[in-house]
């Protein structure tokens, strides 16, 4: 044989005579012999560890090779040695001798596996003995010897040939190493090139999808470059980097991804899958010029409550089939229930309005649905983009659309008027509360007449804001503001108040006047603001009804249970009541009987236009007439010349009101007027 090594235990004699004659026999051999050593624990307990060598007379002759081998933690055997230090000694392991391979002391490598333990020709030392064994079959070979009994003790689970006599662990070490077939280990380079190359078909697009490619791509790809390589004993890449690699770069992708993705469902509309406003604004705040369009459907909410939500999907599948007319449904966006929008870059404002119209025509038939006729209507509003930001010309779209659906309209515009106003009105209302502490509202006192008795009777109260940015506001302008934000409640108060102040003196000052004040209806629907208005009638202890409220003749309709009870009320406190503004409503003097009034006020439309207009003088004679036969009194408004005056006085009107008698003037003229020598066309009749 070539060479012969022992997997056998020397390390202490058996009887002297057999360690002779093995003794002689190696030294009769001409081939190479290995005798192990081995790492031993020095005793029961102990930790530290003796080397085991074979006796004297054996070792003289062998070379030394460490028979020490280690399973994984797992308790499986699948690494092998080049050899350890034992007593501070490097031993080659026995493997390494008998495959005559050196390697660092220390290292290990992975047993090949695919190297079959039955393959190895296995002789027993019994066949041999008894000459069962033909020298030809050893002649040349390298011969391991050792033992296999299960009572050894000495065996060893691998992963794939079972468990297996440790004897056998060295015979795979030993061919594993003459075959070459151990992988060095190649660093982290070959493992980062795969991450770099799925990286690369990725493409730096930062998607969900494409962070879990990354992942699982470079999962695989490290798969199949670790089996290539350590197929053919190449080398084993350290593949941890670039899986530590991979991770930190899919896992950013992926929450970049992950964010994009929220980020893109916050711009759809859940309900229809179409986009929404923040998607409609980031769209204009993009297109500079564009403007925008509204539509706003009336009654949307009811329709869909009496509606299965099937029908309610089919239901707005046809809307958007009739706005697609004007639009293809990737640039209509829903702003919320019934109200879409879309924007109109390069549409002039003649244009949308023609849309508008169109669309409007197309919605006058119903809408079938399941046999069901469903009518929807649609109020649309149209901002230009001027000097709108994207969410400033949305917003004034959508309140356009609102207002058109509320009034009835087919359509509104945002005009950069309106955006002035509503600017301004911004402001005012900002303004409101330190213009009354900082006394910019002032009272003017604008004369009435007594056509019977000739005389200045009293004075309407009519609110003055002397702003110190916009100068002097007239009431028309703030008035309906502050009422449609209910704000008019204080400074009404203020009113009366400063009124009933003023009134006192002109009574301390020996003049029997009266004054009106007007209050806007929704106040008296309050019945604070009532509470608080009789308070200050209290207060001043007036001798004889002197305080006259005027409200609006459309005040006697709309909220006329709230309205009516707080007149009845203020009546029973002495207050006068007034209905201003008399022939711009409905109502009727018929109506009227039952209300609790005792003064009508013809409104200075009609009255104005006397002199010219026929049909104004028949409507303003008979309005006199019916009035005084159904008890009230009659005021005329707006009496701009003595030509007014003579027909008021022919038609029998009792009390007149203008520029002609007199202007709203500060108090101190209003007196000096009350004053004077009355003029001698008032008088003429
Ligand atoms: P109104 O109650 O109908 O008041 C009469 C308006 O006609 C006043 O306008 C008055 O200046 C104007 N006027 C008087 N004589 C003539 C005339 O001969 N010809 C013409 N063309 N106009 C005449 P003003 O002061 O601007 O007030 C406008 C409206 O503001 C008032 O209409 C009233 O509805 C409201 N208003 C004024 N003060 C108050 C207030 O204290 N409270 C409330 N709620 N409304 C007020
Ligand atoms: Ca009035
Ligand atoms: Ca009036």
């Amino acid at each position: 044989v070539a060479s012969v090594t022992f997997d056998v235990d020397f390390s202490s004699p058996s009887d002297a005579e057999d360690d002779r004659l093995l003794a002689s026999a190696l030294e009769r051999f001409e081939g190479t012999v290995v005798l192990p050593t081995f790492l031993q624990a020095a005793g029961v307990g102990s930790h530290e560890n003796l080397e085991n060598l074979p006796i004297g007379i054996l070792r003289e002759r062998a070379f030394l090779g460490s028979v020490n081998v280690q399973t994984d933690p797992d308790g499986v055997m699948r690494h092998y040695g080049y050899g350890t230090v034992t007593g501070n000694v490097a031993r080659p392991s026995l493997g390494a001798l008998m495959a005559g391979k050196a390697g660092e002391i220390g290292r290990t490598f992975r047993i090949d596996g695919a190297i079959d333990p039955l393959t190895i020709p296995r002789v027993s030392v019994a066949d041999i003995i008894a000459g069962r064994v033909s020298t030809e079959q050893l002649r040349g070979k390298n011969i391991l010897i050792g033992a296999t009994a299960i009572e050894m003790g000495d065996r060893y689970a691998t992963p794939r040939h079972g468990v297996i006599p440790g004897v056998y662990i060295q015979a795979l070490g030993a061919e594993t190493l003459a075959q070459d077939r151990i992988n060095e280990p190649l660093g982290p380079w070959p493992g980062l090139l795969v991450v770099l190359a799925v990286g690369l078909l990725v493409n730096g697009r930062r998607t969900v999808l494409a962070g879990l490619a990354l992942l699982l791509g470079t999962v695989a790809g490290l798969q199949v470059l670790t089996f290539a390589l350590e197929s053919n004993f190449i080398g084993s890449p350290d593949v941890v980097p670039a899986l530590a690699a991979c991770v930190t770069f899919a896992g950013g992708t992926i929450l970049i991804g992950f964010n994009a993705r929220i980020r893109r469902s916050r711009l759809f509309d859940e309900a229809t899958g179409l986009m929404n406003g923040r998607a409609l604004e980031q769209h204009l705040s993009a297109a500079k010029t564009s403007s925008v369009m509204v539509a706003s459907f009336r009654h949307f909410q009811e329709t869909l409550s009496v509606l299965s939500a099937d029908e309610q999907g089919h239901l707005f599948e046809k809307l958007i089939d009739r706005l697609r007319v004007a639009r293809n449904d990737d640039s209509i966006y829903v702003l919320q229930p019934g109200m879409l929008a879309w924007p109109t870059s390069g549409d002039g404002l003649e244009s949308m309005i023609d849309q508008a119209e169109a669309l409007c025509a197309i919605f006058v038939s119903p809408i079938q649905l399941g046999g069901r006729a469903i009518l929807l209507t649609p109020a649309f509003g149209i901002a230009e983009r001027h000097r709108l930001s994207a969410a400033g010309a949305l917003a004034a779209a959508t309140l356009r659309a609102s207002g058109a659906s509320a009034d009835g309209q087919r359509w509104s515009v945002h005009t950069e008027a309106a955006a002035d106003a509503a600017d301004r009105a911004v402001h005012l209302l900002a303004d409101l509360e330190s213009a009354l502490a900082d006394q910019q509202f002032w009272l003017a006192y604008q004369p009435k007449w007594s056509i019977s008795a000739g005389r200045i009777l009293g004075a309407e109260a009519l609110i003055r804001w002397r702003h110190p940015v916009f100068g002097p506001i007239p009431p028309d302008e703030f008035i309906p503001l502050l009422e449609r934000e209910a704000r008019l409640h204080q400074l009404t108060i203020w009113v009366v108040a400063r009124a009933l102040t003023d009134l006192k003196d002109w009574h301390t000052a020996g003049h029997d006047l009266g004054v009106a004040v007007n209050i806007s209806a929704p106040l008296l629907a309050s019945g604070r603001f009532v509470d608080e208005l009789l308070g200050l009638v209290r207060e001043a202890n007036l001798a004889r009804p002197r305080l006259t409220v005027e409200v609006t003749e459309s005040a006697t309709i709309n909220d006329s249970a709230q309205v009516i009870a707080a007149l009845e009320t203020l009546q029973a406190a002495g207050v006068l009541v007034s209905i201003d503004d008399y022939g711009t409503g409905q109502s009727t003097l018929t109506y009227l009987k039952s209300f609790p009034a005792t003064e009508i006020k013809i409104d200075k439309s009609f009255v104005s236009r006397i002199a010219d207009s026929i049909g104004d003088q028949v409507l303003v004679r008979s309005t006199i007439a019916m009035a005084h036969d159904l008890g009230f009194a009659v005021v005329a408004e707006g009496v701009e010349d003595s030509a007014c005056l003579a027909k008021l006085t022919e038609y029998g009107c009792d009390t007149a009101q203008g520029w002609h008698i007199g202007k709203p003037l500060p108090v101190a003229e209003f007196m000096s007027l009350v004053e004077a020598p009355p003029a001698e066309e008032r008088q003429a009749a």
